[in-house]
């Protein structure tokens, strides 16, 4: 017997005849005796619809509003029309997408008569993505012949704070309540088809883990069950050597160890959660990346295993949406306690901040903060630093390039490989920062020099041999 958690994107999901394909699959994997649990995203784009309504409902009048639930009702509508349920099937499955609308349009006339968003309301709006998607691939799984059922995230026991837009797992919490949620019905023999990214706190408020959270929720449910592995279903290969839409053909990485794998998240390779591996590397869980259209093929395996690649690198990943600090002035150097000032400021006003470089004059230190932050952060900084001659600098047109696999670890000449090829390029590098893991290198360049460089590295650094001449 094996018990695996399979989580199915929001792509495939909404491909053509999307439902239908899921439905294959999990027919056709689940052995006898296996116990699966299905978690699913929101279809296509409709967590990004969903943001938009959320803050555009402030300034919409009501027909803006039945308009945009109008819109939400086609990909529903479509994706279960493509489903391979009968119509009494479809007919229930319809009602309560209609329940969810209504609701929706609901929450989304409230927001426009208050004017007023918060982030709890923003989350109960973005969670509808989830909710109406679930129900449609359980009553696929149900026409297969299968038992299931489906749950919000916060039913089958995902408990987090109540930090919404970005809320925080308990795991103690969730443990339990996934354990007394799922077991009965996977013990009945049933496939429990989980809404990802939404969650409950523990005041039973709906909350959400931040984008691309629905891996997390699988990793999340496998851990809590001691399931044997993660299977995560998407549009492309595996984990790929690079976007693939930004390079022609990049090639499937076939392993990667968690460290790598949580490295390329935060990197935003595949736009998986920056946590979402973390429950199954403690656990030891596998997991498994594989393609919705071709299933035969092996895909990507993630493990705890640190294997060196033929290649240096595995990956190049880009980080778009980010910008570049600059706290600079003479007035730095030799001056220990402001390089503390800078990073308090920050924290007081809750700046991530993604990478630092001091330069070894200590006339400058560098930063890179998401683009949504960057001022908030200039504000914060100038506010504390003006008075003592230091200039603080933001440049919103920036992306940060990552290098990663852990073949870099104790290999002379990498950095100058690395570089050589962007300089080959003529691309201009602003910031460099290395990880003490020695799992990746990263960079700072222009925005419009972003793709250019992953290329570049791409063609020069993964393809490279260790000792081999080009
Ligand atoms: P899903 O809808 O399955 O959750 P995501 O949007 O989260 O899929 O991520 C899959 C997409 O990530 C792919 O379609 C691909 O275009 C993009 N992507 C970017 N970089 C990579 C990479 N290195 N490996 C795989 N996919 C990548
Ligand atoms: N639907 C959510 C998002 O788009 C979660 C996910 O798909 O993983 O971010
Ligand atoms: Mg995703």
């Amino acid at each position: 017997m094996t018990r695996v958690v399979m989580k199915f994107g929001g792509s495939l999901l909404a491909s053509r005849y999307g439902i239908r394909r899921v439905g294959d699959i999990v027919e056709r994997t689940r052995k006898v005796g296996d116990e699966f649990v299905v978690v699913v995203s929101a279809l296509g784009d409709v967590t990004d619809v969903l943001l938009q309504a959320a803050n555009d409902a402030k300034g919409w009048s009501k027909d803006e509003i039945l308009e945009a639930i109008e819109d939400l009702r086609r990909v529903h509508l479509s994706a279960l029309e493509q489903s391979s349920l009968r119509k009494d099937g479809k007919a229930e499955v319809l009602r309560g997408i209609e329940a969810d609308l209504d609701k929706l349009r609901e929450t989304l006339l409230g927001i426009s008569i208050l004017k007023e968003l918060s982030p709890r309301s923003r989350d109960l709006v973005v969670s509808f993505g989830e909710r109406m998607s679930a129900p449609i691939v359980s009553a696929e799984i149900r026409s297969r012949g299968m038992g299931s059922s489906s749950l919000t995230g916060g039913e089958a026991g995902i408990t987090t704070d109540d930090a919404f837009g970005e809320a925080v797992p308990i795991h103690r919490a969730t443990t339990r309540s996934v354990r007394r949620g799922l077991t009965p019905m996977l013990e009945r023999g049933e496939v429990p088809v989980v809404a990802g990214f939404i969650a409950r706190s523990k005041g039973g408020e709906i909350t959400t883990l931040g984008r691309g959270g629905s891996d997390y929720t699988a990793t999340l449910l496998a851990s809590s069950l001691d399931a044997d592995e993660v299977w995560i279903w998407t549009d492309v290969d595996g984990i790929l050597t690079a976007d693939p839409r930004v390079v022609k053909s990049p090639a499937t990485v076939p392993q990667l160890s968690y460290a790598e794998a949580e490295e390329l998240a935060f990197f935003g390779a595949k736009n998986m959660h920056p946590l979402a591996l973390g429950p199954a590397r403690t656990a030891g869980l596998p997991v498994r990346i594989k393609n919705g259209f071709r299933p035969e093929l092996p895909g990507t395996l993630i493990t705890k295993e640190q294997t060196k690649s033929r290649g240096v690198v595995k990956v190049v990943a880009v980080v778009r949406n980010v910008g570049l600090l600059t706290v600079a002035g003479e007035t730095l150097q030799g001056r220990p306690g402001i390089a503390a000032k800078v990073f308090s400021a920050l924290a007081s006003d809750r700046v991530n901040v993604l990478m630092i470089s001091q330069s070894v004059s200590e006339a400058n230190i560098s930063m890179i903060v998401r683009r949504a932050s960057l001022k908030l952060a200039e504000k914060a900084l100038r506010r504390e630093l003006k008075s003592q001659g230091i200039l603080v600098e933001g440049d919103p047109e920036v992306s940060v390039v990552a290098a990663v696999g852990a073949g870099m670890r104790g290999e002379k000449g990498v950095a100058a490989k690395i570089f050589g090829a962007i300089a080959s390029r003529g691309i201009n590098v602003r910031m460099i920062a290395q990880g003490s893991s020695e799992l990746n290198v990263s960079f700072v360049v222009n925005e419009r020099d972003a793709d250019g460089a992953v290329r570049a590295l791409h063609n020069h650094v993964v393809n490279h041999v260790p000792g081999s001449r080009e």
